[in-house]
């Protein structure tokens, strides 16, 4: 099979094809179009500006992807594309884009969950057999899931605040680094020490796999006002200290959340388990390595995508798309965009269209 995959959910404008088989499958071309540059002056994503960017840039991209991958509309099968959650204006863009070229070639119209198209990357970056256990780290989302199957979630756990990325954006934001924060809090964070700043763990030592963000976040902006206060503004030392104690505790709190998540994994699947991570922060080197260590403790193989299929791309969605085409799944130019969609409950608010 080979899909055409559209992403439009947030702020990058994406298309790819992807040929293959579930499990066995090649990415042949990916193109992504950021928006940084217009959303900079802004501190963060402005949905309306996202949305009219996108639907500019989607024919172009979604060309340049077929050129990159020397097909025409005759070599492909389907057309795959978000149908939620995320920015609504973006998701209707990408989801119009495709009942258009779906409308003019005939071609079957298959809608796919942005996060699944995240949990599903390490099928196609490495091939991995379902069953496993996902740790989805992303801008919006932070949750365990055991990934049974193309539309079988079950979730162990998750954020019950803040996503990690947004944190990382936030505490960037607090700092006056440029967005998105997570790649430059990493970078400052290179020459800084960790334990200069005593920095909450949230929920460490509560049962189950939740996590929180949002008291840490405040903690760095205490320890930021009272710096401030003392010395009238920030030092780069100081910036660099912050950052790596909050990159530090984020990094905790995922790991010892993620032995966890592998104990409860391990009751319902104990051969030797897979762990895979996916989402925007998992591109972060720091929590890479903590989560090889938590592997090597528990026996279990860890796989993490390329940075470049972490962050939003329409390979992801390309593949999600061929896995659920191969289940027998086909949506039609009723298809609905959705700002919120549960991985692990398929109602979910609809907006525009008729399912
Ligand atoms: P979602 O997938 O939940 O809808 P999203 O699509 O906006 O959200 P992604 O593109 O998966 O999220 O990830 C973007 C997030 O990843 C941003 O918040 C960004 O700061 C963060 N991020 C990117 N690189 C790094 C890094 N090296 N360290 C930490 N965070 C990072
Ligand atoms: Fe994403």
């Amino acid at each position: 099979l080979t899909l055409l995959g559209i992403e439009s959910s947030c702020d990058d404008t994406a298309a790819a094809i992807v040929t293959g088989v579930p499990g066995d499958a090649q990415v042949r071309a990916s193109v992504v179009e950021g928006q940084n540059a217009l959303h900079a002056r802004f501190g963060g994503v402005v949905p309306e500006i996202a949305a009219r960017a996108h639907a500019e840039r989607l024919d172009s991209v979604v060309a340049d992807a077929m050129r990159g991958a020397q097909v025409g509309w005759t070599d492909i099968d389907a057309i795959a594309v978000t149908a939620g959650p995320g920015l609504i204006g973006g998701v209707l863009s990408g989801v119009m884009c495709a009942k258009g070229i779906a409308a003019a070639t005939g071609l079957p119209l298959i809608g796919v969950n942005h996060l699944a198209g995240h949990a599903l990357t390490p099928r196609l970056t490495d091939g991995i057999a379902y069953p496993y256990l996902m740790l989805l780290v992303s801008g919006g989302h932070c949750q365990f899931l055991v990934v049974e199957g193309a539309d079988t979630f079950r979730r162990l756990g998750g954020t019950i605040d803040d996503a990690p990325g947004e944190a990382f954006d936030k505490i960037a934001r607090l700092l006056g680094l440029p967005q998105p924060g997570g790649p430059a809090v990493e970078q400052c964070a290179h020459a800084g020490d960790p334990k200069r700043f005593a920095l909450p763990r949230p929920l460490l030592d509560r049962a189950g796999c939740d996590l929180s963000f949002s008291g840490l976040k405040t903690a760095v902006l205490r320890a930021r006002d009272k710096l401030v206060a003392a010395q009238g503004g920030l030092y780069h030392a100081d910036r660099a200290d912050l950052c790596a104690g909050f990159q530090a505790a984020v990094t905790d709190v995922l790991a010892a959340k993620t032995r966890r998540a592998l104990d409860h994994y391990l009751e319902l699947a104990p051969e030797k388990p897979t762990l895979a991570v996916a989402g925007g922060v998992a591109a972060n080197t720091a929590l890479r390595t903590a989560l090889e260590e938590v592997a090597a403790d528990t026996g279990a193989v860890l796989v993490a995508p390329p940075l470049a299929l972490c962050t939003d791309n329409a390979a992801m969605i390309a593949y999600a798309g061929l896995e659920r085409m191969a289940l027998g799944a086909r949506d039609d130019l009723s298809l609905s965009a959705r700002p919120r969609w549960p991985l692990d409950r398929q109602a979910a608010p609809l907006i525009g269209g008729g399912k």
